[in-house]
């Protein structure tokens, strides 16, 4: 396995590289304990971080739905997994160095208080456009922060023309520890910026969060982001050419922490992904909580049986009490999309979870009664 090379310098990102293209800011510093880690490249465990969506609004249209913000949380699902769909399109100088991280995300359930939450606070402001820390400030006319070592805060506004979004590095200030993204960029559905829409911008900042730097450091040739994995790039792109290349080496353009257009970045790399299994691990485990339920198995109290669980690739069904009245069984992923149904399952047969990457999902069971079971089981 490739070593990850060291970075201890303080560096502060901003780059604006066409007047077509938005800016991304992001205060970068990656974690030294990558450099003396032994990281293996394969990932096993899920890790899974509660998410708490600021929607700090001044206008309705900034006042961005909750189907736009589920999207959101489903494109980091699918982005951090590599389960986008357009697997097939990554470039094929890049496909063995494309990885899955296992990192999952799902809105909060519960609150700082103890109380149940939709994971979403919404906050009608006087300021027009954010341009400063005051969007941290519920005085200033902001949202402050949740507690930051149990949520990763994300905010969501109207920034400044240019900038699309930014992070914040671990070891920030708790009260300005978190994501930010223009409404315009966040998620997949709603009224989205051109060639910003499939909710890559929070990829891409989340990306910082969790230590990542951009591919061409601080730009030309001899800067690096300290990973072998992606080659030395000279700039930013924003396009998605196969054939464009710098420092003599292919761009990988389809890099999340490039710039490139959102239907062209496709992956993060498995070096990039060390970092950020590193960083989540150390200094940000407090974050780690797998027991979320989406908000699916609480609405849903008959519960179900099943086995082996956690398992590897299958399950059996106990506990329905209509056996032979099973309607279908739906597997459901941590944010609670349908991602297969069985129509034909019955009682003590097996329901396949072949295919689906490791991590948590839900098997839900319709009778014809109309009755509904549910549990979580770990794919390992
Ligand atoms: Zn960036």
């Amino acid at each position: 396995m490739k070593s990850v090379k060291h970075i201890s310098s303080f560096t502060l990102f901003c780059f604006s590289i066409s007047t077509l293209i938005a800016q991304e800011c992001s205060v970068i510093k990656l974690n030294e304990q990558v450099a003396s880690n032994n990281i293996s490249k394969a990932v096993v465990d899920p890790l899974c971080i509660p998410v708490v969506v600021h929607v700090v609004y001044n206008i309705s249209d900034e006042n961005i739905s909750n189907d736009q913000i589920i999207s959101q949380i489903a494109a980091l699902n699918n982005d951090f997994n590599l389960s986008h769909g357009f697997e097939a399109d990554i470039n094929a100088d890049f496909q063995d160095v494309a990885a899955a991280s296992n990192i999952q995300f799902y809105l909060a359930e519960t609150d700082a208080d103890g109380s149940s939450t939709d994971g979403i606070t919404r906050t009608s402001t006087d300021k027009t456009v954010f341009g400063n820390n005051d969007l941290f400030y519920s005085a200033n006319g902001g949202k402050d922060a949740w507690d930051d070592s149990k949520y990763l805060n994300i905010w969501v506004c109207d920034l400044m023309p240019g900038i699309s979004g930014y992070a914040k590095i671990a070891d920030s200030t708790a009260s300005i520890d978190g994501v930010v993204v223009d409404y315009k960029y966040f998620g997949t559905q709603g009224d989205l910026a051109d060639d910003r829409d499939l909710g890559r911008t929070a990829t891409h900042e989340i990306g910082h969060w969790l230590g990542l730097n951009h591919p061409w450091g601080l730009g030309g040739c001899s800067s690096d982001d300290g990973l072998d994995d992606t080659p030395l790039q000279n700039e930013a792109t924003s396009d998605c050419g196969d054939a464009n290349t710098t420092c003599g080496t292919t761009v990988m353009h389809q890099n999340f922490m490039d710039y490139a257009a959102d239907d062209c970045r496709l992956f993060f790399t498995n070096n990039q992904v060390e970092v950020m299994r590193t960083t989540l691990i150390d200094p940000r485990s407090s974050l780690i909580d797998c027991n979320g339920t989406a908000g699916i198995a609480k609405n849903e109290t008959r519960s179900l049986s099943i086995y082996p669980n956690p398992t590897s690739n299958w399950v059996s069904i106990n506990g329905v009490e209509a056996h032979t009245d099973i309607k279908e069984i739906e597997i459901l992923n941590l944010v609670g999309s349908v991602i297969k149904i069985e129509s034909n399952a019955r009682d003590n047969e097996r329901v396949s979870l072949e295919g689906l990457p490791k991590g948590i999902y839900f098997i839900r069971v319709r009778t014809e009664s109309n009755e509904v079971y549910t549990s979580r089981v770990v794919k390992i």
